[in-house]
């Protein structure tokens, strides 16, 4: 049997933790087998953003989203556990909550493709700079 124990940057956004649905997206987490590392509420400030979102920046739904996710405090969370990278993206579903699949955490909750919830890492080369980004010291 093989495993690849591996770290993913989950961040709970704003549109989450207003309303009320923090425990909840981390029970799902919790409930899969994955392990919270790290757990902070934060508010991202406009720097964060840009750097978080590098690859965006220059996107027209930028500017939008940029003010959604310095609105108010995230969740920005550490998880671990096999195959953690895909595993919380395939939990967390399609970008667009109208679109995301029943079961997964934005299809069954988010009704929008901006405010969908949560963030995750999409690679492990995006996992590592997300983590040196938030979490530094880990
Ligand atoms: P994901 O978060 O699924 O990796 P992207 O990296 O493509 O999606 O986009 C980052 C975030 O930007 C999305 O989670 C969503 O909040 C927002 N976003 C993406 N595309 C759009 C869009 N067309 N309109 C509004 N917001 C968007
Ligand atoms: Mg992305």
């Amino acid at each position: 049997m093989s495993s690849t124990t591996e770290r993913s940057l989950v961040l709970i956004k704003p549109d989450a933790v207003s309303r009320g649905l923090l425990g909840e997206i981390l029970s799902r987490f919790e409930g899969k087998g994955l392990v919270i590392e790290a757990l902070e509420l934060r508010t991202m400030d406009a720097e964060l953003a840009d750097q978080h979102y590098a690859e965006h920046v220059d996107k027209a739904f930028y500017p939008p989203l940029k003010e959604f996710m310095t609105s108010g405090p995230l969740a920005a969370v550490v998880l671990s556990g096999d195959e953690v990278i895909d595993v919380v993206r395939a939990m967390i579903g399609a970008t667009d909550g109208r679109k995301a699949a029943a079961g997964t955490i934005r299809g069954d909750l988010s009704l929008s493709n901006r405010e969908n919830l949560v963030h995750a890492s999409d690679s492990p080369d995006s996992a590592k700079r997300e983590l040196a980004l938030w979490f530094p010291a880990l």
